[in-house]
């Protein structure tokens, strides 16, 4: 029988657990610490925004961590996720590599988020929360809490910045379909909101602003919490999924990865796939182990930020995270991968990268574009623009391969389908790509705007 293109692993093969790296990292994370008084935050600090269960996973040292019943029930909607084998891509770059990639995008939103926003409705449920408050840009992550609160009978309130509201539609009604109210943001509905408009009716809104219009949804109301779909360690945590769920089709394929690559925005598709590998190279198992992460060129976090406690949103409104940072009050180029458009970056990440046990590099839009196109061509799948970046990397890589004669086992992170990214295709197809230089004085300007801390 031909090799398998695609390795498939039953419902019954799901991982019943999530792995948590804390307790296994070489050393501990930096605390979190409270903004206004620079100490390490209380559990009741946080209790106004997130429910117990997940401040609880936020810091847990317990290994594994079971997934309740309810949410492998939904899980099996669409997981496992099938690993496939890049032979036709690996025909046309003429390499000696193997390349597999780990996909995400047969998920109902097409992308990883809803393995933490299955989760995160269901703890929210449990503990007797209505209603749940976020934000998103270009809606990835509000279709996938739709989705989520959807099957848990949550209340959903998506406050979605402005300018996609009006030019993005279908990821909105996706999300209306689901059942969520979608408000174009800066809205009517909150103090933030109205104080926006109130200075600038024509406000086009921001990340930042939708941010802070969902935080103070959940601060006001009881029945109401909020969430984030990236950054957080119970996100990365509930994202793991994917990654012991790859190591299981490797062992079936019989290989094991010399190189995993992947984008990071926030960092919680990548650390979903990595973490469970990178153990075994915390444990000297598989010590040369290359992990790279792939960051926008316009967007460079890792590659051109300094480490330092920052706000997680543009408004200041969170609790102080050691990351590397471009200052919260830096705002991206538009670059059509909107979900890299983050000034900071999970504390995980930014730990792991600073004791060199991962690797970071950035890569340019038009690059990115050639690559996404050249995966289409080779494999059929049309890759999200974020995980595009990761394609580029994963290219280069097995073009070095067919150079040096080595058939390294490369894995790539591939964490959504580009199917509401058209028009982004579109604009690379027609020569109509914008190009973004790396936008240094906009960076130094921000760097100067981050929290003192002792
Ligand atoms: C949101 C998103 C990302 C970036 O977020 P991470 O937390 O870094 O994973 C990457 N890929 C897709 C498809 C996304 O929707």
């Amino acid at each position: 029988m031909a090799k398998p293109y695609k390795i498939e692993l039953g419902e019954r093969e799901m991982p019943t657990r999530w792995y948590n790296v804390l307790p296994d990292l070489p050393e501990p994370l930096p605390p979190v610490l409270h903004p206004a008084t620079g100490k390490p935050v209380t559990p009741d600090d946080l209790a106004p925004l997130f429910p117990m269960a997940l401040i609880e996973q936020e810091v847990s040292q317990e290994r594994w961590i079971d997934i309740p019943e309810e949410v492998q029930e939904v899980y099996r909607l669409w997981r496992p996720t099938p690993l496939f084998r890049a032979e036709r891509l690996e025909k046309a770059l003429d390499t000696p590599a193997k390349i597999y990639y780990k996909y995400e995008g047969v998920s109902p939103a097409g992308s990883h988020k809803p393995n933490t926003a299955v989760a995160q409705a269901y703890y929210n449920k449990k503990e007797g929360v209505k209603r749940l408050a976020t934000e998103t840009g270009a809606g990835q992550w509000g279709s996938a809490l739709a989705l989520g609160g959807n099957f848990f009978g949550l209340e959903c309130k998506v406050y979605m910045v402005k300018v996609s509201y009006y030019q993005k539609p279908y990821r909105r009604v996706l999300m209306e379909t689901w059942g969520a109210k979608v408000i174009p943001s800066p809205s009517e509905d909150t103090e933030a909101g109205r104080q926006v408009l109130k200075e600038d009716p024509e406000c086009p809104g921001s990340l930042g602003i939708a941010i802070s219009e969902a935080v103070e949804d959940a601060m006001k109301r009881d029945d109401t919490k909020y969430s984030l779909g990236s950054v957080l360690n119970h996100v990365l945590l509930h994202q793991t999924v994917v990654g012991l769920e790859a190591k299981k089709q490797l062992e079936i394929a019989g290989d094991y990865p010399d190189i995993i690559v992947g984008c990071i925005g926030g960092g919680s598709n990548f650390a979903g796939l990595f973490l469970p590998f990178i153990k075994d190279k915390f444990e000297g198992t598989k010590k040369d182990l290359r992990v790279v992460c792939v960051e926008p060129e316009a967007c460079p976090t890792l590659t051109r930020g300094p480490y330092a406690y920052d706000y997680g949103d543009e408004a200041g409104l969170t609790p102080l995270l050691k990351m590397y940072t471009l200052g919260h009050t830096f705002v991206p180029p538009p670059i059509h991968a909107g979900g890299l458009r983050y000034h900071g970056m999970a504390p995980i990440i930014c730990h792991l990268y600073r004791l060199r046990e991962i690797e970071v590099v950035a890569r340019h839009q038009r690059a990115v574009f050639e690559a996404a196109v050249q995966f289409a061509k080779a494999e059929g799948y049309i890759p999200a623009p974020e995980p595009s970046h990761a394609v580029r990397v994963v290219i280069e890589e097995a073009l070095k391969c067919r150079e040096t004669r080595e058939s390294k086992v490369i894995l790539l992170a591939l964490s959504g389908h580009g199917h509401f990214d058209l028009a982004a295709y579109d604009a690379y197809l027609t020569g109509k790509l914008e190009d973004y230089e790396l936008p240094k004085e906009k960076i130094e300007e921000a760097l100067k705007h981050l929290p003192k801390v002792e």
